[in-house]
């Protein structure tokens, strides 16, 4: 199973250090960003599963980056912890209209924030924590890798279960072949982006085999989703 990437965004060195570490003993792929700006270029370039964005950042607020994150299509929906010096009621609250989904106020135990970290995960983006997902008919169990729909087992390749296995952690979102290209094969190894058609093609062949719907969506000149609607 893939890591789930998670974005620091601290400028206090000590503080983004003792994240990282923990953050990364529990097996998560941990970036730090440094300040305002270089979050919304790692939010680009690193597309993490959740950040951890601190409320006082040099250059850019911590505020205004999480509003950025949501007005940006592509990234409207990830789940951000706040970090704040700031206990008064009113900062919390604003805190969480601006989009924040959790917050924490500093000083706070790295135990705590890990299980924030989980339990935001759990609500928002389940099939990042949890070993069985289901999307509609279909099921699919990370751990043994194996899929259902309804109550007939699909047989899939490494490739296509990695496949439905990304597409299922987002569901109904629009992937173009790069994005896919770099979430199934990874960013280093050159593949070209016609072989991601080739198994869409057979993952999508794969899960219509017992007369079932097909749940893989092609948008034209955009990419696939997986859409059950
Ligand atoms: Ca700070």
């Amino acid at each position: 199973m893939a890591k789930t990437k998670v974005l620091i965004v601290e400028d206090e060195e000590a503080i983004a250090t003792l994240l990282d570490y923990n953050l990364t003993r529990e097996e998560f792929d941990v970036r730090i960003a440094v300040d305002g700006e270089d979050a919304l270029m790692k939010l680009q370039e690193f597309h993490p599963d959740i950040a951890i964005i601190d409320w006082m950042l040099p250059k850019i607020s911590g505020i205004e980056v999480c509003r950025r994150v949501r007005q940006n299509p592509d990234t409207k929906n990830l789940p951000i912890i706040m970090l704040t010096a700031r206990s008064e009621e009113a900062d919390r609250i604003r805190g969480l209209e601006t989009g924040a989904d959790d917050y924490m106020t500093k000083p706070f135990s790295t135990a705590e924030l890990i299980a924030r970290v989980k339990a935001v995960l759990r609500r928002i983006r389940p099939a990042l924590v949890e070993d069985v997902v289901a999307y509609g008919d279909l099921r699919i169990d990370r751990t043994a890798h194996r899929v259902w729909r309804g109550d007939k087992e699909i047989h899939l390749g490494p490739t296509e279960f990695r496949l439905i296995d990304h597409l299922i952690q987002h569901p109904g979102r629009v992937f173009s072949r790069e994005q896919l290209l770099n979430a199934v094969w990874g960013s280093d190894v050159f593949v070209e982006v016609r072989t991601v058609d080739v198994h869409v093609g057979r993952l999508r062949k794969a899960l219509v085999k017992f007369g079932h719907e097909d749940p893989i969506r092609t948008v034209r000149a955009a990419g696939y989703s997986l859409d059950l609607s």
